[in-house]
């Protein structure tokens, strides 16, 4: 399949391209030129179908000849080798829980099979690959362990000196071998900036061939929704679609999660839940869309002001509003609330949310509540462990950390020191 960039000026690419270039030479996002169809019986029988195999028809029509069917096979299923389960939390509301990856957040499916698919495209080629991504947390953590040992691609990440939590830090600095993380004595916008910087410097993009892995990348999208398929073989209530609400920022989750509702897929309604930054909320309200600076909050992996993902809704909706506000509603839940409704869920479902679910939780029950015959699901988008600074003064208890990243929190942090400043970043590059 060819993908075409939404600004229209750059010329069409395969799946091969889409993923090396990141975004179009015209800036514009990556679109696919057909919406794949799943046939209806294929869809009827999910139960009966492998996560592996549900992964492969999803993606398979998008790679198309980029990558041969077993190496796809082979990195859809290593993508995917974790619980993605579908938990019951009250008589009408469930958790999708996406944290059961290495890093606990849902960003761990898009990194992983991103980094795989970049890994089998420099092997074809020979040519060694510099990722090169600034982090405030999160995305890091999902990139540096997909990558990890990943030949042929080095990555260097840059995070805020003490601005990201201990376990997201442990997260990015104790991997070592091909993964570098760079500490910034600076905020997040600096370590955006020396980026930048970078990708714009001929005299590095001569030297190294420099991609990023930022979330608006396709082969970080187009997986996103493989576990809207697997919930939806979860769902009981086969004859009553779910109501699907999706905590976002930037976007780019629920924007799959419409992909494959546009593939078929059977979704009664989205709800895309947002934090106090609530330009799309407002967009919904007003059919106005002003872009604003991002404000700080306690989801704040969804502190986005100027969504990324949005065009690419725009256009499965084929820029029609009145067919978007039919399938989509968006609401900005305040920080207040938020703290409410974890507590309330812990205290009452004995049910702990992280402060991006909780957001998402809240926004469907009161959907549910002006909609009363339907039945729907919150995607968990990170284990609360990772965000205990805030979730543990709320339900004052102590987060349970999870086996799986015990030995890593107890590995030595490792990191070079870098200050602000396009030169500094550069004269670490230059030595890679
Ligand atoms: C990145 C992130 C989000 C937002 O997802 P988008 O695809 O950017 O909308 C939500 N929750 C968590 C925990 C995240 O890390």
């Amino acid at each position: 399949m060819q993908f075409y960039s939404l600004n229209k000026k750059s010329k069409s690419v395969n799946f091969k391209d889409a993923t090396i270039n990141g975004q179009a030479p015209d800036k514009g996002l990556y679109f696919p030129e057909n919406i794949a169809q799943l046939k209806k019986e294929w869809i009827g029988n999910i139960e009966n179908i492998s996560n592996e195999e549900i992964a492969f028809d999803v993606i398979k029509p998008y790679v198309g000849n980029a990558i041969n069917e077993n190496d796809l096979f082979s990195i859809v299923k290593e993508t995917i080798n974790f619980d993605i389960p579908l938990v019951k939390v009250t008589n009408n509301i469930s958790a999708l829980e996406l944290y059961h990856g290495p890093t606990l957040a849902f960003k761990d499916i898009g990194a992983r099979f991103m980094s795989r698919c970049l890994g089998y495209f420099v092997k074809d080629g020979n040519k060694k690959v510099t990722v090169l991504v600034a982090t405030s947390g999160d995305t890091g953590g999902a990139v540096a362990n997909g990558f990890y040992n990943v030949e042929g691609v080095d990555v260097v990440i840059l995070y805020p000196s003490r601005k990201v939590s201990s376990v997201q830090e442990k997260q990015l600095t104790t991997l070592g071998k091909n993964i570098h993380a760079l500490e910034v004595a600076g905020n997040f916008d600096d370590c955006q900036q020396m980026v930048k910087a970078a990708f714009m410097d001929e005299n590095l993009t001569k030297k190294l061939f420099l991609t990023s892995a930022n979330s608006i990348n396709v082969a970080r999208w187009l997986p996103q929704q493989f576990y809207y398929f697997f919930a939806y073989k979860q769902w009981q209530e086969k004859n009553n679609a779910p109501i699907i609400s999706v905590p976002s920022g930037n976007f780019g989750n629920i924007c799959a999660g419409l992909l494959a509702n546009a593939s078929g897929l059977p979704v009664k309604h989205f709800i895309a839940a947002c934090n106090a930054n609530d330009v799309v909320p407002q967009y919904f309200a007003t059919q106005n869309y002003n872009v604003k600076n991002a404000v700080a909050t306690i989801s704040n992996a969804m502190d986005v002001g100027n969504p990324s993902n949005f065009v690419r809704i725009m256009e499965i909706f084929q820029q029609q509003f009145l067919q978007l506000k039919n399938k989509v509603s968006s609401v900005s839940i305040s920080d207040a609330i938020t703290r409410e409704t974890l507590l309330t869920v812990f205290n009452e479902q004995k049910y702990l949310c992280d402060p991006h679910g909780a957001v998402a939780y809240k926004a469907l029950q009161d959907y549910l509540q002006n909609n009363p015959n339907e039945k729907g699901m919150f995607l968990e988008t990170a284990h609360p462990v990772k965000f205990y600074d805030v979730v543990e003064p709320i339900i004052n208890e102590p987060v349970a950390i999870p086996e799986s990243i015990k030995e890593q929190l107890l590995l030595e942090k490792k990191s070079t020191k870098i200050n602000v400043g396009a030169d500094e970043l550069k004269a670490f590059l230059m030595q890679l």
